[in-house]
């Protein structure tokens, strides 16, 4: 069995005078570190793009950054928005789309859990601060990787599988959250205010796991916790990857090519 393939959402900027696309190095330093091979796919792609740039994917991670647009959840913009990317919000609801068609693991952080409820019909909070007020400090003035607010798990849940049962404080740096929790999706972490820090799709649906935080900038951590949702990520990507291999056996080997391999392992397989 080859190591999995996680396609990552990237994003757009400009630094030193230049246009370009990439993510956080964390991000692809957790998915390899629990043994993925990240492969990071640029908003540049466009929708028309999405779905043929997940041909041989084995798992997908959204990654953190701009507000998503309230109009795909049908709101006005709040004076508190932060700036979104229709270039970005475009290419990642189609990359949605075309994973869950795919049956694809699918892991949310930060932005990634706020544009997973919306591309599955929720809302957000466009500014926590204005919006709930009895919130603790989500976005405190703190390195990337300081630990500030606690998070309670729902006992035997996926969140909790994978990152343990022992008390968990996470780092946060966020302005939006959960408002309307989508149809499909079941709430599983929560911080003492009541906001909603980590969600997972019901049972007999594709995998998905979804948190509030930045896993990902605690790879220099010894055992930090975090990890173990990119290894929860990994393995159930691992388990598509080798029923893919062995959905081929059957198949005109002529005929076979990964991508038409995969679509038809997605079809013909029933929901989990
Ligand atoms: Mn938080």
């Amino acid at each position: 069995m080859s190591a999995p393939l996680i396609a990552v959402g990237g994003v757009n900027r400009t630094w030193d005078g230049s246009d370009r696309t990439g993510v956080n190095a964390a991000y692809a330093k957790s998915v390899l570190a629990a043994g993925g091979v990240p492969l990071i796919l640029s908003p540049l792609l466009g929708s028309s793009h999405a779905a043929r740039a997940l041909a041989g994917v084995d798992g997908v991670l959204f990654t953190g950054g701009e507000d998503v647009h309230p109009a795909w959840y049908h709101a006005e913009p709040s004076p508190h928005l932060f700036p979104p990317s229709r270039e970005r919000d475009l290419f990642e609801l189609a990359l949605f789309a075309a994973a869950r068609q795919m049956e694809l693991p699918i892991l949310g952080i930060c932005r990634g859990i706020q544009l997973i409820n919306v591309a599955m019909g929720g809302t957000l909070y466009q500014d926590i601060p204005a919006e709930y007020p009895t919130a603790i400090d989500h976005n405190p003035t703190a390195e990337r990787h300081h630990r500030t607010h606690a998070v309670r798990l729902e006992a035997g849940s996926r969140a909790e599988v994978a990152l343990g049962s022992a008390p968990l404080t996470v780092n946060s740096f966020h302005h939006q959250a959960i408002r309307d929790l989508a149809k499909g999706l079941i709430a599983t972490g929560w911080t003492e205010d009541g906001l909603i820090e980590a969600v997972e799709t019901v049972p007999g649906t594709p995998w998905l796991l979804a948190v509030q935080w930045h896993p990902e900038e605690m790879f220099g951590e010894a055992n930090a916790p975090d990890g173990g949702l990119f290894r929860a990520l990994v393995k159930e990507a691992s388990r598509r990857e080798s029923e893919s291999v062995d959905s081929s056996a059957p198949r005109d080997p002529a005929g076979f090519d990964r991508v038409s391999g995969h679509q038809g392992t997605a079809a013909g397989r029933s929901p989990r």
